[in-house]
């Protein structure tokens, strides 16, 4: 199966014609949208400029280039994002919104390589937006608990989990969701680094660490913003923390993602950055960890037996419900790869996630800093289905491999 850049290159090839460099960008950035990609990684090497596309997270071929091109591939770019076009072996960063792509936004980002220019694009798609609160993967009592919790109008509440989990997805729909209950009626202010999309009724506002712009001057100069939501990309220095505690304890609901590998491990997180634990216990209102699995292709989805060490790995969780259900419905299931899905086996992401609610027990804990799995004990008591339940879930359901699952949440699980 061949793609648009392909196909005009070999008639390019077969033909007198130059290729006209313009027109094959073009051509590269309808595949990588045809494909659903997040980023064009353009890669000169020692024979060929490589193109590849990250597609639910994972890097895929899309063509070869003649190394012929590549100066003038950069060139285009560096046009396209408003760069300096004569420099040459500097990273240079930009942004690009190419014509006849529907309003896409590219991020421009070259690196000199020893073969020359790498360009990355980062793809911002307005007409691929899935900001929706019901498709975060929540079951319906974790939904309500969610839409609960967020309604309050004061306190921090957090989503946590590791880079490409689906934390900015997360974040902006409940942005959204919030904006969808209050109408106007709310002062929606964010600081982001940078803005990745934009959002109706929120003063968005992007970093500049470069003249320092960064998060706690941003926070500072935004309470005397008179917001009412904040949301705050994310939490990485004691600073940061300190003011959006602050922020929750006078008055605002803050939103914030925190880099944090497991949901109940958020305080340990926190109280590392010096924060008191009564701070923590007094302003965070629960704590959402996400993550995103890979959805089998429904085209070559079929029974399949798992992999040994994943079959002896689930074993470790006897007594799950969820893995009850497994058991008594003897099916796993898997993509054999097919066209539809590149032969990945794989087509589109689902979000699973797993709430902690801040109630009185978990409070104690966290002033008594007790130990992560404590705190994963007790909202376990308290009703929370994990993020290895949710998964589970998807492999009953025959949404994904039981070794995917076992990868991106069992491993995470305190
Ligand atoms: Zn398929």
């Amino acid at each position: 199966m061949s793609n648009a850049t392909e196909q005009y290159l070999e008639a390019m090839a077969a033909s007198s014609e130059a290729v006209d460099v313009p027109m094959m960008v073009d051509y590269l950035i309808q595949d990588s949208l045809a494909r659903g990609a997040s980023d064009i990684h353009i890669e000169p090497w020692e024979d060929m400029v490589g193109v590849r596309v990250r597609v639910n997270g994972v890097l895929q071929w899309l063509v070869g280039i003649p190394s012929e091109h590549q100066t003038n591939i950069a060139g285009r770019f560096k046009v396209m994002a408003n760069l300096e076009s004569h420099t040459t072996g500097l990273p240079q960063d930009g942004k690009a919104a190419p014509d006849n792509f529907g309003g896409v936004q590219l991020r421009v980002s070259i690196f000199p390589t020893v073969y020359g220019e790498k360009i990355v694009c980062r793809i911002f798609n307005p007409n691929a937006k899935t900001f929706d609160i019901s498709r975060l993967g929540f079951d319906d009592e974790t939904l309500e608990k969610f839409k609960e919790l967020t309604s309050k109008p004061t306190g921090l509440m957090l989503l946590t989990g590791p880079t490409g989990s689906g934390k900015t997805t997360a974040i902006y729909a409940a942005i959204g969701y919030l904006l969808e209950k209050h109408g106007n009626a709310v002062a929606v202010s964010s600081v982001e680094d940078p803005v990745e999309q934009n959002l109706d009724w929120v003063n968005q506002s992007s970093l500049n660490p470069a003249r320092g712009y960064n998060y706690p001057a941003a926070l500072r100069s935004l309470m005397r913003q008179d917001p009412e939501i904040i949301m705050v990309g994310e939490i990485r220095d004691e600073e940061t923390a300190e003011i959006a505690i602050n922020a929750g304890m006078t008055g605002h609901l803050v939103i914030s993602t925190l880099h944090s590998n497991t949901t109940s491990g958020t305080f340990a997180r926190l109280i590392n950055m010096d924060i008191e634990p009564f701070l923590l216990a007094s302003t965070i209102i629960g704590v959402l960890g996400v993550r995103l699995l890979r959805t089998n292709c429904m085209h070559c989805a079929v029974p399949y037996t798992p992999e040994p060490y994943a079959l002896e790995q689930l074993l470790q969780f006897e007594g799950n419900e969820y893995l009850q259900a497994l058991m008594d419905q003897q099916g796993f299931y898997k993509g054999n790869g097919c066209s539809a899905c590149s032969n990945t086996g794989f087509s589109g992401r689902s979000s699973v996630n797993e709430l902690l609610v801040c109630d009185e027990a978990i409070r104690e804990a966290v002033m008594q800093k007790r130990a992560s799995r404590d705190i994963q004990a007790l909202s376990v008591e308290a009703g929370m289905r994990t993020l290895w339940d949710s998964g589970l879930q998807m492999v009953v359901d025959r949404k994904t491999t039981l070794e995917e699952t076992l990868q991106k949440v069992a491993a995470d699980q305190v």
